[in-house]
């Protein structure tokens, strides 16, 4: 059984696949306190991967995002074959602090101040920009970074981080302006 949060149909609004139609699975919890944290992620529902795949293909999208909270507390190899065997390409946004399945297609890597890395494979860096020093991420092996805007209050400063930091891109929550979910 993997506690989920809510499954929903939407567009990804954020990095390398925004505006792409994916069916979110949020699980539930997380192993961090980030104070800027904008998901409910503690309630949660005891689901089998039977309902979690059942209720997945409930939608025509071929992208499945496994988010949180942090969804490797949650997952394995098991689940991401289920989703495989549905046809579904499997993306995750995780914090980075533990292992993942190796079969994920798909990684989006947040990595969070303080908080040690335990993956290596990521293919988008997406920062939530703070004022940080962006330049310590740089090193990892991802082929994109995005920075984003803090709930887009100082957007101006990370376009201006950004302008600075070519190396990046700016990445915004488009599904809060479009006001979608
Ligand atoms: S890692 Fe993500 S889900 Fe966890 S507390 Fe931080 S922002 Fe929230």
């Amino acid at each position: 059984m993997r506690k989920i949060n809510e499954i929903f149909y939407s567009l990804q609004g954020e990095g390398y696949h925004t505006g792409t139609p994916a069916v979110f699975v949020r699980f539930s919890g997380c192993n961090l306190k980030c104070s800027f944290c904008d998901t409910q992620h503690e309630e949660g529902t005891l689901m089998t991967d039977d309902e979690i795949i059942a209720e997945v293909s409930k939608y025509p999208a071929a992208t499945v995002i496994l988010t949180g909270g942090e969804p490797s507390l949650w997952i394995d190899d098991a689940l991401v074959d289920r989703l495989h065997e549905a046809g579904k390409y499997v993306c995750i946004e995780t914090n980075g602090t533990r292992p993942l399945p190796a079969s994920i297609d798909w990684v989006t890597c947040s990595p969070k101040q303080g908080a040690r890395l335990a993956i290596t494979r990521m293919d988008e860096v997406k920062v939530v920009y703070e004022g940080q020093d962006i330049s310590i991420y740089e090193r990892l092996s991802a082929e994109h970074f995005f920075l984003q805007p803090c709930s887009c209050y100082n957007t101006a400063l990370t376009v201006d981080c950004v302008m600075r930091h070519p190396k990046w891109r700016l990445s915004l929550q488009t599904h809060k302006l479009i006001d979608i979910r």
